[in-house]
């Protein structure tokens, strides 16, 4: 009986689908798999007395497509350690935490590339999330494909895939443990509920994780809309995926970032070129940029300038916008002695617990404070906590400063281990993350300072050890040169 059914259904579904392949509205253009796969396999791996590390990705040799990857990967280890350091007790023994993420390609074509990743996170025993995310490419451009890209032909889409999400997933075969309530509003038309979703050759694939549509821990559901899910209602925009098609760029409404009086008025790197005398030597020196967050403070800063300067170091500030004005002689003289200018927000809060209006108002605020002290504003921006999306990214449009080396500095508050840690770690191009409100930082960095000079390092600003400039791209997220 059940086969019969099961014959019935999938006779109905290629019927189906023959009409709508006859259909000049076809609703469907399935990707055509290719047989020639050039996606390799990369591990990270790691091992501590308190966490291990299991990550395996794939390497496309597209590189827009790898950087997309990997910036994703690492903003994912970076959650992994600050939740294992928020879990981290204050006294007795540390926690155990295990952290692995896997990957499948469900579709890999001449024209597009989808991939799904299942993290997982466990700390001091206990599962702490299971997660899929979702990748869609246009192999040709590398530009990850939106589903607001992909449904741009029908613009109700939202309305038109909610209902049908709810009622296959209340069919499903864990209907039983399904809370309609719960389910309705994990199934609402809101964007955000059907961002994880993948393109492949029987249908779009929409996977909902954990605490979506139901309580805890029953893991991801996955469902399928294909052909005769659509029912001539929606038209994909399956040219998204071919070849010259560059994705539709939405104009930003407000509030727009305040212009600065005239171009000159940005902070432009120093001009190595134009001084003519490029000092042979310094072609081969390593260069590394010391980052300082969370200030300015009026001690600590100006502590900090004193012995950047002892040293003939560069350095780079990233400010916070509420600290701008109090602290305003500090920043001034940040700028007068060389070195960088970024954005750390105005408040400091999680931009992933903000929506678009909020993440805008902290960036403009601050760049409206630095404006007004200063006449200058920054041109990067450094996301409290690192962690940050594409849409967040896509809200912030200037390039995000992330970091390779971590002392933790505000943890160990120990001038020794911060040093040695620095030390230990930096390579040529690293950009290192501290923190300029700690004692402790001011003074492990004169041995830092010392340390890098032995090793032939030279101290520059995040501008120029990655060469970025106001009038460069915006949308990238840099963590060493
Ligand atoms: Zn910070």
């Amino acid at each position: 009986m059940k086969i019969k059914t099961l014959l019935l259904a999938l006779m109905l579904l290629s019927f189906a689908a023959l009409m709508v392949a006859c259909d000049v509205q076809a609703d469907y253009q399935p990707p055509i798999l290719t047989n020639t796969s050039s996606i390799e396999l990369e591990t990270i791996s790691e091992s501590h007395k308190d966490y291990t590390l299991n990550i395996h990705y794939p390497v496309t040799n597209q590189l827009q497509i790898d950087d997309t990857l990997y910036s994703f990967i690492v903003s994912r280890i970076i959650k992994f350690k600050d939740d294992l350091l928020d879990a981290y007790p204050t006294n007795g023994t540390p926690i155990e935490g295990h952290y692995s993420l896997d990957f499948r390609v469900v579709t890999d074509t001449a024209d597009a590339i989808a991939i799904i990743f299942t993290e997982k996170a466990r700390l001091g025993g206990i599962d702490v999330y299971e997660e899929r995310h979702t990748f869609n490419f246009n192999r040709h451009s590398g530009d990850m494909v939106s589903l607001d890209e992909l449904f741009s032909n029908s613009p109700d889409f939202l309305e038109i895939i909610s209902p049908l999400a709810y009622q296959k997933l209340l069919h499903s075969r864990n209907a039983l443990e399904i809370d309609p309530v719960w389910l309705q509003e994990g199934t609402l038309p809101f964007i955000q509920n059907f961002n994880c979703f993948t393109y492949q050759s029987d249908g779009l694939h929409f996977i909902f994780n954990s605490g979506q549509i139901g309580q805890g821990h029953e893991g991801a559901q996955e469902i399928i809309l294909n052909a005769s899910d659509f029912k001539n209602l929606l038209s994909l925009n399956t040219q998204a995926f071919s070849k010259n098609y560059r994705p539709i760029i939405k104009p930003i409404t407000e509030p727009e970032l305040l212009p600065a009086a005239n171009e000159s008025t940005y902070f432009e790197p120093p001009a190595l070129v134009a001084t003519g005398k490029a000092d042979p030597d310094s072609v081969h020196k390593k260069r590394v940029a010391l980052t300082f967050d969370d200030g300015p403070h009026p001690k600590f800063t100006t502590q900090i300038l004193d012995i950047l300067k002892e040293y003939d170091s560069e350095a780079t500030f990233f400010m916070l916008g509420n600290r701008v004005a109090p602290n305003a002689a500090i920043v001034k003289r940040v700028i007068a002695e060389g070195h960088g200018i970024g954005s750390h927000s105005w408040g400091h809060p999680k931009f992933t617990a903000l929506n678009e209006y909020g993440v805008k108002q902290q960036i403009q605020l601050t760049q409206e404070a630095f404006l007004a002290q200063t006449g200058m504003k920054p041109f990067y921006v450094r996301v409290p906590f690192g962690r940050f999306n594409q849409e967040i990214q896509k809200w912030i449009d200037m390039p995000l400063i992330q970091w390779s080396v971590d002392p933790e500095d505000w943890k160990s508050k120990n001038p020794q281990k911060i040093a040695t840690h620095v030390l230990e770690h930096v390579q040529d191009g690293s950009i290192v993350v501290l923190h300029d409100i700690h004692g402790a930082t001011v003074q492990a960095l004169p041995a830092i300072l010392k340390g890098l000079s032995e090793m032939d390092y030279e101290c520059v600003t995040v501008e120029s050890l990655l060469g970025i400039t106001p009038k460069g791209p915006k949308d990238q997220v840099y963590y060493k040169k």
